[in-house]
């Protein structure tokens, strides 16, 4: 007869857990069979003594099956497909490439998350489009899968119940930072989707969570063998996070970027390569294509004949937005659908030169202290508030020259002032801009 201290001890001794072992421990996790605190002593067993491979895979299954897994009609079973991403800073990514995904017959059950910390959550990115609903019942997700192809929603009450107690409890004991813990967390949520393929961007920089690129190495192979083990086809690619992606951070600034680049009003060379390179993975993944670069290619035509425009708009219409707020936004006036701060104030360069770097993580807290992100769970976010990028790495700037403008409805403290003119760096001599993608890992 299985016991949770006896589990815990097997755990703190070194002992390998099996499949059994695991299953219990998650079984009673759900059902508080297990107090907090041993949960907790657990967790902090797992953080220091780690988890092996096949532990991994063991949790992983056993938290995915804790609530019930998105059932979707057999026909689509070759068609569903996501993407996750580590998180980083200026990351619109999802809102492009869910859409572009859906225009090549893809279905894409996107259960995103809120931002927390100095990475921001594309829910809360959405959910300044009025009407944006992230919170949908098990129909509304179909039928979005059905008419539009995609949805970009939160995780409902019954999705892997286990994750969600586990998250809580890692928070409060200093167990976040665990690689198979991780693993098991992020892989869990995306095998209770049923997809078939998945992609994810591993960023690596000052912007995110894996400051080194061996870091980001580990934590890829973890993820892409433990969801191959799950039967989920994935493959990871190492992104560049050191300096903000594409030219906006905060939440309707980020939007109001997504949405011009599927206009074709602007382009973006990083956000354009990680979409494209993200969807061509997938599309390779699911055999739409013989080569990732004829599927970088399908996925950029999405973008360049505004058959993502039109799915975007198709999600958010089916997501709760009005049909004419979602037509104003996706084809009229875009200023009069999102919310635009009160104040914009440019900030200008101290010297002349070539920028040589944009620290995400100092933007990123600037941005945090004008309310554009949470410093803990429930806090209320200022969505229009945020930091646009007048110049990115590799330009020119003039002593005096604004290179960005901060929106913001608070009055500015010298913190913010001070985190920004830290975030630049200038040189005399032109950097090289390297690619966003590093590196792909294949399971
Ligand atoms: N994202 C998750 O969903 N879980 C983690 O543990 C870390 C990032």
């Amino acid at each position: 007869m299985l016991s949770i201290p006896d589990t815990i001890q097997k755990k703190r001794d070194k002992l390998e857990l099996n499949q059994k072992d695991i299953e219990f421990f998650v079984q009673q996790v759900v059902n508080n069979g297990a107090d907090d605190a041993q949960v907790g002593a657990m967790l902090m067993a797992i953080f220091l003594n780690g988890l092996s491979s096949k532990e991994i895979v063991h949790l992983t299954q056993a938290m995915a099956t804790t609530g019930s897994l998105m059932e979707w009609p057999e026909e689509w079973k070759d068609t569903l497909v996501d993407k996750h991403s580590t998180g980083g800073v200026g990351d619109k990514i999802s809102l492009l490439l869910a859409p572009a995904l859906a225009a090549l017959g893809l279905k894409v059950p996107m259960i995103s998350g809120r931002g927390l910390g100095f990475t921001g959550g594309t829910l809360d990115k959405l959910e300044s489009i009025p009407g944006f609903r992230v919170s949908l019942s098990s129909s509304e997700m179909s039928n979005c899968l059905e008419k539009a192809g995609c949805f970009i929603a939160g995780q409902t009450d019954g999705f892997v119940p286990a994750d969600r107690r586990l998250y809580a409890l890692r928070d409060v004991t200093a167990t976040v930072d665990s690689l198979g813990l991780i693993t098991a967390s992020i892989i869990s949520k995306k095998a209770a989707e049923n997809i078939r393929a998945l992609v994810l961007d591993v960023k690596v920089g000052t912007g995110s969570y894996q400051k080194s690129l061996a870091d980001a190495k580990v934590l890829s192979k973890s993820l892409v063998s433990t969801a191959a083990n799950l039967k989920i086809s994935t493959t990871a690619i190492i992104s560049n996070m050191d300096a903000p992606l594409g030219k906006t951070i905060g939440n309707s600034l980020e939007v109001r970027e997504a949405v011009k680049i599927l206009r074709r009003e602007e382009h973006n060379n990083d956000i354009y390569e990680l979409v494209t390179t993200l969807g061509g993975i997938l599309l390779l993944s699911m055999n739409k294509v013989k080569t990732i670069d004829e599927g970088i290619a399908s996925l950029g035509e999405t973008l360049k004949d505004g058959r993502a425009l039109l799915k975007f708009e198709d999600m958010i219409k089916h997501q709760g937005v009005e049909e004419k707020t979602a037509r104003e936004l996706c084809h009229g006036c875009i200023d009069l659908v999102l919310p635009r701060a009160e104040h914009v104030t440019a900030v200008e360069a101290q010297s002349s030169g070539y920028i040589c770097g944009l620290d995400s993580l100092l933007i990123a807290k600037a941005c945090g202290n004008l309310g554009a992100s949470r410093f803990r769970a429930g806090d209320k976010l200022d969505l229009s508030a945020g930091f646009h990028l007048l110049k990115h790495v590799g330009d020119y700037v003039s002593k005096g020259e604004p290179w960005g403008e901060i929106h913001h409805n608070c009055s500015l403290s010298k913190d913010i002032s001070q985190l920004l003119a830290e975030s630049i760096s200038i040189s005399d001599e032109r950097q090289f801009v390297s690619k966003r993608v590093l590196e792909i890992i294949h399971s």
